[in-house]
């Protein structure tokens, strides 16, 4: 297939040293040098998101030594991986990180000094690291003979809300993405966009969410009406299980954007949840493609399912660290406003919940969260519901899914996972199928994950040998 406009997003593996981005840039620029037009949307060097956020975090508690030290780590990463791509000490790159540093050390000094990191001032230290990646990505493509121009998320056009941490696209900004992008492109220069990051109206800068360059792709994507998006990664693309636990897990060719959506619920770090959402609009595919293997046609996702016979299940995923929250009270539980009172004070928490059941008998609701938000849960439960209802946690528990649009209508598939379960004497906690049915979950304990993964992975044939 020829293609005219691709989008291509590098993750921060892709993006972690010079070598890295070398080897991103010669990828990009093997379409350009075939006429192919190219918007490269690139991550954060690996790490470094993180190492924001927690010097953030050391600033606002008075460890300004702390925040400077690895301040300074990561300039010396920014710095040395620009002189390995050819940047003279004296050129616009150098001078360009120099000063985003600067820009960088005195927001967080501010910080230091107020005590205090709103999720607006978290926001624009965070997007550092993606702003910072995009002046090396351009640098690369320069030196591979391309031209290139970067830019930062606002910069290319993306108005966000304020919800700072979380920020969702405007209507407007596919309008305005194609208006800064489309003259670019047109005059033969590569655009560099820094992701995971858009603005406000008023010019604030905010972010899209943890994996959120991803989801700044598809927006350029859509807005562009690119043919495809490619999000290259340091794996082969979706697979059929968590090869470190799955030793034969296998590459998957097609996913519908409900399957990767599902997937990416259900812990699959497969691509930011919301990232679908632009394509689902624009009917765009995404690609998901090995760097190391570019040849290597990866997993196409795309609006239709590809069902192949007798594989109703495509992947098996799971999520550690998970609680159950257990509501219960007889008697109480069965009256519409009680139960109404509990997902009130969820929603006011803003929890994800991952799985939700309730017993026949109406007395008990059982809530699976991330264990990380139980505590907010349970205040938030014990606060907002009624005193005769007791509220309590079980930690130590995973959730199990299985996902495939091929399940919808199939008898006989939660059999086959609850027969596989049995075999390996994994105590189930919790059941779940959503109504699309394209997944079904259970809640196990912790410790069987892994031979839970492996017993439901073999049992549906997705291995390389049963396949
Ligand atoms: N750098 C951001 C993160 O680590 C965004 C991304 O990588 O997609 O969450
Ligand atoms: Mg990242």
């Amino acid at each position: 297939m020829s293609y005219d406009l691709l989008v291509m997003k590098f993750g921060g593996t892709n993006m972690q040293d010079s070598r890295a981005i070398r080897h991103s840039a010669s990828l990009a620029a093997r379409s350009v040098r075939v006429g192919v037009k190219v918007v490269v949307v690139v991550s954060a060097m690996a790490g470094v998101t993180n190492q924001l956020l927690k010097l953030a975090d050391a600033a606002q508690s008075g460890d300004i030594a702390a925040a400077n030290d690895e301040i300074a780590l990561m300039r010396t990463r920014h710095f040395t991986a620009a002189q390995e791509l050819g940047a003279a000490p004296d050129s616009i790159t150098v001078r360009e990180i120099r000063e985003m540093h600067e820009t960088l050390r005195q927001a967080v000094y501010g910080v230091y000094l107020l005590r205090e990191l709103t999720p607006r001032s978290r926001d624009l230290i965070v997007a550092f690291g993606e702003r910072l990646s995009a002046p090396l990505m351009s640098l690369a493509l320069e030196q591979d003979g391309l031209r290139a121009h970067h830019l930062s998320g606002g910069e290319a056009g993306i108005l966000t809300d304020s919800h700072f941490g979380n920020a969702k696209p405007m209507p407007n900004t596919y309008e305005r993405v194609k208006d800064r992008l489309s003259g670019l492109l047109s005059a033969g220069v590569t655009p560099v966009v820094a992701g995971f990051m858009g603005e406000t109206e008023k010019g604030a800068i905010t972010t899209l969410g943890r994996g959120g360059t991803d989801f700044s792709a598809t927006i350029v994507g859509k807005a562009l009406g690119a043919d495809e998006v490619w999000a290259w990664k340091d794996v082969d693309g979706v697979m059929s299980a968590d090869p470190r636990v799955v030793k034969d897990a296998q590459n998957i060719e097609v996913l519908s954007y409900g399957e990767v959506m599902e997937l990416a619920y259900f812990g699959a770090k497969v691509l930011h949840p919301l990232a679908v959402t632009p394509l689902q609009e624009s009917g765009i595919p995404l690609r998901v493609k090995s760097a190391a293997d570019p040849d290597f046609p990866g997993t196409l996702v795309q609006a239709q399912p590809r069902d192949e016979d007798g594989h109703p299940v495509k992947a098996v995923t799971a999520i550690r660290n998970v609680s159950i929250i257990n509501v219960s009270g007889a008697g109480v539980l069965g009256i519409p406003e009680v139960i109404a009172s509990v997902f009130d004070a969820i929603a006011r928490e803003n929890v994800t919940l991952l799985m939700v059941s309730q017993s026949s008998s109406m007395s008990n609701v059982s809530l699976a969260v991330q264990t990380v938000d139980a505590e907010r849960t349970l205040a938030a439960l014990r606060a907002g519901v009624s005193l005769e209802l007791k509220v309590e946690e079980q930690p130590g528990v995973a959730v199990l899914a299985i996902v495939g649009s091929g399940m919808r209508g199939q008898k006989g598939v939660s059999a086959r996972m609850f027969t596989a379960l049995a075999d390996q004497d994994v105590n189930v906690l919790m059941i779940s199928q959503g109504s699309s049915e394209l997944n079904v979950s259970v809640a196990v304990e912790a410790a069987h994950v892994d031979a839970a993964t492996l017993a439901v992975h073999r049992a549906f044939g997705l291995g390389a040998a049963t396949a």
